[in-house]
């Protein structure tokens, strides 16, 4: 039985990088290259050395192989917001 994760994707234009945003609330960032979560369980296993996927990222993973639910296109400008607060943007909705 999978865990139920919300997840989004974000996309940034015109640069074609993307994000992921996974939580309940989406409140978590996500990356897949480097492998990142921005949520507490993923820090402390980090912090333990035994870095493992967290849920969200395992979450992401699956949604990128079998595509994102949620989608949101954001200008480049916001990509740099959202690397240098470590989180998603305030304003987002998914669409
Ligand atoms: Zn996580």
């Amino acid at each position: 039985m999978p865990e139920a994760v919300r997840v989004a994707r974000l996309e940034f234009e015109p640069s074609g990088y993307s994000l992921w945003l996974a939580g309940d609330e989406l409140e978590y960032l996500v990356s897949l290259d480097p492998p990142m979560c921005t949520c507490p369980d993923f820090s402390f296993r980090l912090a333990r050395g035994r870095p493992a996927p967290c849920k969200h990222l395992r979450a992401v993973l699956r949604a990128a192989y079998w595509g994102a639910r949620e989608e949101m296109r954001l200008p480049d400008s916001e990509l740099i917001r959202v690397l240098a607060e470590g989180r998603p943007p305030r304003a987002s909705r998914p669409t």
